[in-house]
């Protein structure tokens, strides 16, 4: 999609600080980080949020990919958490899937 901004940074003409990257996804850093780490991971291909994820394979990649990145960085022990965030309710203001990988302080639960 021509005006998606994580479209935009899949191309490279926005760009961003990439920390993964393979044919499906890509994973870089939040531009307002909410945690010492903050990695956004999204599929290159644009798909809007959850409730237009048809593949379940891409969705489960995703999720590896951020353990993964979580594991590298040091916080696999500690704990992190994943939020993908849908729709108005949900707080969803970038309309392209993502993933949030939070980590390096205590989350607080339940989320406001
Ligand atoms: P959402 O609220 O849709 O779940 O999350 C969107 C996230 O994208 C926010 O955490 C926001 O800080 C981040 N974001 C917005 N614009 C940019 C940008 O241009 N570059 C990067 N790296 N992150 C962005
Ligand atoms: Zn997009």
């Amino acid at each position: 999609m021509s005006d998606c901004l994580f479209c935009k940074i899949v191309a490279g003409s926005i760009k961003a600080n990439v920390v993964y990257d393979d044919d499906e996804v890509l994973a870089f850093h939040d531009l307002n980080p909410q945690a010492p780490l903050h990695v956004l991971v999204i599929p290159k291909r644009h798909v809007e949020n959850l409730n237009a994820l048809d593949d379940a394979e891409l969705g489960g990649h995703l999720l590896r990919v951020a353990a993964q990145i979580a594991h590298q960085h040091g916080y696999a022990e500690r704990g992190y958490r994943t939020v993908i965030n849908c729709n108005a309710d949900g707080g969803q203001t970038v309309f392209h899937l993502h993933v949030h990988l939070l980590a390096g302080r205590a989350l607080h639960w339940p989320p406001g």
